[in-house]
């Protein structure tokens, strides 16, 4: 029955003057979410609305699943579009519509009608008194309620008359891409595609890295964590993925550090290379999954450490969430079903068994010396042999 979707957009309703350029870029990522359905779309802006007009058969369900991952919607109505040929036929229309949609008709209503266009012989007014009569007389269990009705029955009035009355509930945020570019450290785990969905669902583009130990950790490892940047790009677009060959710098650090301290000296070697592949991508920011006391790494002492080498911003949105949380929030974007496959990831395979949780930067920055030897070239090494995927 439903031939199109209204969009309904909320924050980036109130932008002012660059509403246009947040309107466009919804406009964007709407397209390419459709492309990925069956059947043709047309997507047209018309006084501050944004329509998705079917142009052929399409899989309703389909598309909506599809809808619900476009930040910046915060509302899909499902609309029946008609041809204006008369007061008497647009009833009989409503009529119609309101036995498909609501079958157990014993609810409240009211009308609410908007003449976008003005030559409609009837005003909004009219066409509220009128169409509430005809329908109380078609369906005489449904009341009136102008206050709090059950189902508000909205009648558009533009070349074509639109008719919704239903809201889905969309993800919020802002078009991805209106935000700039930052780069989410990806390891298999739980946290990291929920921190990235965070901070992509403001706008922001992802790209991702992931640092990649084998022999030690397993290609299954890292085929989970392209599954998970595909999964993240179902809402993002298309994510490129560096994975970057962390064995020798990791192998290094293990031969050379106290092995209390292998983890927090490591994770500043990820964070300083994500940094460097950020700088040369054009990313504003960093992204990790990190949450106060998870584990020794993620200490207020230990984030100073990781914190110390990077001159980019490291958003961390989950910083202040319990892991049950986080785990929530993963079952609702669909990552965690692949998140908790059991494959080893990198820091597993070096933690010792007492990491400090209050390293002192001045020891840490000591023990970093005894790398001075070859841990450039390493890092280069590293940086030269990227591999770059693209997950979509
Ligand atoms: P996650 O569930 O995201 O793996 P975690 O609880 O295992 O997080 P850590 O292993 O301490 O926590 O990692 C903290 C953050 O560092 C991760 O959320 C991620 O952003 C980043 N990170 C850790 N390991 C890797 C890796 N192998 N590749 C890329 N980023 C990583
Ligand atoms: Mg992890």
């Amino acid at each position: 029955m439903f031939t199109a979707f209204l969009i309904k957009y909320a924050e980036i309703g109130i932008k002012g003057k660059n509403r246009f350029l947040f309107e466009d870029a919804l406009i964007g990522q709407i397209k390419y979410a459709v492309k990925k359905c069956e059947g043709e779309f047309l997507i047209h802006k018309t006084q501050g609305r944004i329509y998705v007009e079917a142009q052929t058969e399409f899989d309703f369900e389909e598309t909506v699943g599809h809808l619900r991952r476009v930040f910046g919607i915060s509302g899909i109505c499902p609309v029946v579009y008609v041809e204006d040929q008369g007061f008497d036929r647009l009833c009989e229309t409503i009529i119609r519509y309101i036995g498909e949609v609501y079958p157990e008709r014993s609810k409240t209503f009211k009308v609410q009608a908007r003449r976008a266009r003005k030559n409609y012989p009837l005003d909004s007014m009219e066409i509220n008194a009128r169409m509430g009569e005809a329908i109380l007389e078609a369906y005489p269990e449904m009341k009136v309620d102008v206050h709090n009705p059950d189902i508000v029955l909205n009648i558009e009035v533009r070349e074509k008359i639109y008719i919704y009355s239903e809201t889905i509930p969309g993800p919020g945020g802002m078009p991805v891409g209106t935000g700039g570019k930052a780069m989410l450290l990806l390891s298999g785990g739980i946290d990291s595609p929920a921190a990235g969905y965070m901070i992509a669902k403001r706008g922001v583009k992802l790209d991702a890295v992931y640092f990649h130990a084998p022999p030690y950790t397993s290609e299954r490892a890292k085929q989970k964590v392209v599954d998970l940047a595909r999964l993240l790009a179902r809402f993002t677009g298309p994510v490129y993925l560096h994975v970057i060959n962390f064995t020798d710098i990791q192998l290094y650090i293990y031969e050379k550090c106290p092995h209390e301290e292998l983890t927090i000296i490591m994770r500043r070697y990820m964070m300083r290379i994500a940094e460097h592949i950020a700088q040369e991508t054009g990313c504003l920011g960093l992204i990790t999954g990190e949450s106060i006391g998870q584990v020794a790494s993620q200490t207020m002492s230990s984030l100073i450490a990781t914190n110390e080498v990077c001159q980019l911003p490291v958003y961390r949105p989950l910083i202040g969430f319990d892991k049950q949380e986080i785990v929530e929030l993963s079952e609702k974007i669909g990552t965690y079903e692949t998140s908790i496959l059991p494959f080893e990831d990198c820091c597993t395979i070096f933690v010792a068994k007492h990491p400090v949780t209050k390293p002192n930067l001045n020891v840490i920055r000591r023990h970093e010396h005894n790398l001075d030897e070859r841990i450039e070239e390493l890092v280069d090494t590293a940086l030269k042999t990227k591999e770059l995927m693209i997950a979509e």
